[in-house]
């Protein structure tokens, strides 16, 4: 994990990333996603993210629904 993540105002634009608020699905903790800051699309077209719950530590999918641009979140295995 080479990969260095910097956050800096100067570069920040405008509609770059967003929070979106969801929760665990296993443990229902409160977890926020930082959207945008580098979207994956799946072979579906999905928007989709990959994380672990602070809380739990499950891995979990998030996909956004390019309908009404929800994210839904689900274990992933
Ligand atoms: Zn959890």
């Amino acid at each position: 994990m080479s990969a260095k993540f910097v956050m800096s105002p100067s570069v920040k634009r405008s509609n770059a990333a967003k929070s979106e608020r969801v929760a665990c699905p296993n443990c229902a903790v409160a977890l926020v996603i930082q959207r945008g800051d580098r979207p994956e699309i799946d072979e579906c077209g999905f928007e989709s993210y990959s994380l672990s719950c602070r809380a739990c530590g499950s891995a979990l999918a998030g996909i956004v629904d390019p309908l009404d641009d929800s994210l839904l979140l689900a274990i992933s295995s």
